[in-house]
């Protein structure tokens, strides 16, 4: 028996699941999966285990060059040819195909990344095909506008002025492990819309959903070229990608310190560059907010996807007056979670991704625990397989304690409280960090919700929930939080760029 087919005896999986399990996994260039005779592989583990279930090729320079160059070949040859309405009609056949293998993409990304099945239904199901159907009725609507110029003194009916939106060109995408699927439909799907190719890096540890979705985007009608995954390490291939002369664009997603080295990549061709990077995101808990509402949206806020996710409201500011009230109660949650296997369908509470995340996870917190913040509920690693960690709510801390300053990317809640005073004092607490994501403000009075609105410095500013995503509306980052947004119209604005023509005659 090989290692992965025991690492799976113990779940029911389908059998299209262990067949793409099973396969040597390579890189997919131009529309074909590439095997290189030399270079290392990458084993691929399950975190609910930390037994190996899979293993893909670790692509280098070589491997990203040729996707490049399959990329401008396809950008510039077949995917020119195609309508506005073409490219609609093949991005809404991927949400069809998206949604006809639910259960294979479902057990993919949870034996991939350890999320609960629960949450893996509701992304393969609801959230990708969703996305997928919002930028498929982009492309018809993406429009220059007519100027009312006078080029070189023309007078009005002697020239025209306007401009064309051009798609930029060859994208280099570069994926974190936190969500992996949507982290890559969110590069893949305004690339399709605008026309543009793309080379996709996958993060190392979770590649199996991005390599099933290029063949759901070739079987949808996608030509060969213009999704291409090169499988690899973030210093080897992440790198080659970055640095790459022949990419327009880079769309990176990860953490804030990587970012900084994409940028530096990037310049030598000054190749364009948005950036989806960290975050430490406020919730900020108003003594009049319905608590029925505000104790479980917290905990969501902070321990959905196990705390791994860029967006989580980790630094809870509750005012002195409902502080017990709400920490006892999110404690509460946090204790109640039963941890397991994401494919175990009663787990709530999935593992880290990895054991060096989860002792990662566990140095904030023995940190925290020096510096005097009062471990509440949760602070260890469960003995038991598999890279587990407890919800965690450490009270009393301040701004300037290690785990309050640091992203953790772990389920570490940080409560600090406020009183009674001006809402400028509260911001200035809540903005004390260098990122920018998200944040909430949990209140019934509208006056304090839409002053504390403007005051958060953040890319997004949730009221009565958190983290409240939707394709049509944009998500990205203030200060070291990136550079650009996704999701919505403006999603498309960086895969896009202007022509201005004047013309006389
Ligand atoms: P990471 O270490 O920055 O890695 C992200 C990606 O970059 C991976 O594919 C990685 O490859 C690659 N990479 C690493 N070094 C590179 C280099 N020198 N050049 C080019 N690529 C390189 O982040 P992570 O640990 O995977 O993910 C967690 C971080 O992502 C957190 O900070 C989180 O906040 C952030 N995130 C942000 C958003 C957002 O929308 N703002 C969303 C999700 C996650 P390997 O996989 O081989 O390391
Ligand atoms: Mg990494």
């Amino acid at each position: 028996m090989s290692a992965s087919t025991s690492a799976l005896s113990h779940y029911t999986l389908s059998k299209a699941t262990l067949d793409f399990l099973a396969r040597q996994h390579g890189h997919f260039i131009n529309g074909k999966w590439v095997h290189p005779s030399t270079g290392s592989s990458i084993d691929i583990h399950d975190p609910a285990t930390g037994l190996k279930i899979s293993s893909c090729s670790a692509g280098g320079a070589a491997e990203i060059d040729a996707a490049v160059k399959a990329a401008r070949a396809a950008f510039e040859g077949p995917w020119s040819k195609f309508t506005a309405a073409q490219r609609s009609t093949v991005i809404w056949k991927i949400s069809d195909l998206i949604v006809a293998n639910f259960q294979q993409l479902c057990e993919l990304e949870i034996l991939d990344n350890g999320l609960p099945t629960p949450l893996a239904q509701y992304v393969c199901g609801m959230v990708v095909p969703e996305f997928f159907r919002y930028y498929a009725g982009w492309p018809t609507k993406i429009e220059g506008s007519t100027i009312p110029a006078a080029p070189q003194g023309k007078l009005p009916g002697e020239a025209l002025s306007f401009t064309l939106r051009e798609p930029i060109g060859v994208v280099g995408a570069i994926t974190p492990w936190n969500s992996p699927l949507p982290m890559v439909m969110l590069k893949i799907a305004p690339a399709l819309a605008t026309g543009c190719t793309l080379v996709l890096k996958p993060a190392e540890l979770t590649p199996l959903t991005a390599m099933r979705l290029a063949e759901i985007c070739q079987e949808a009608g996608v030509p060969d070229g213009v999704i291409n995954i090169v499988n690899g390490y973030g210093e080897s291939a992440g790198a080659a990608l970055a640095a790459h002369p022949g990419v327009d664009k880079i769309a990176f997603t990860g953490s804030t310190e990587v970012g900084r080295l994409i940028v530096k990549a990037a310049a030598g061709n000054l190749k364009k560059v948005t950036l989806e990077l960290g975050g430490k995101s406020p919730v900020v808990v108003f003594p009049d907010a319905d608590l029925e509402q505000v104790i479980p949206g917290a905990a969501r806020a902070c321990f959905f996807l196990q705390g791994q996710n860029c967006m989580a409201g980790t630094r809870l500011f509750v005012h002195e007056q409902v502080h017990d009230k709400v920490v006892e109660g999110i404690a509460a949650i946090a204790r109640s979670m039963k941890l397991g296997p994401g494919l175990d369908p009663t787990s709530e509470f999935g593992p880290l991704i990895s054991s060096q995340q989860r002792d990662r996870v566990s140095g904030f917190v023995e940190a925290g625990r020096k510096e005097g913040a009062e471990v509440v509920c949760g602070g260890s690693a469960p003995m038991r397989p598999g890279y587990f960690f407890e919800p965690t709510v450490l009270a009393r801390t301040q701004s300037a304690m290690t785990p309050v300053k640091n992203e953790i990317f772990g389920p570490v809640l940080c409560v600090q409280t406020f009183g009674d005073g001006d809402l400028d004092a509260v911001a200035r607490a809540a903005n004390s960090t260098i990122y920018g994501l998200s944040g909430s403000v949990w209140t019934r009075d509208l006056g304090i919700a839409m002053q504390m609105v403007r005051k958060i410095d953040a890319g997004q500013v949730s009221v009565n929930m958190h983290a409240a995503i939707d394709p049509a509306v944009p998500f990205g980052g203030n200060k070291q939080s990136g550079w650009g947004r996704e999701f919505g119209k403006e999603g498309l604005e960086p895969y896009l760029k202007t022509k201005g023509i004047s013309m006389t005659w």
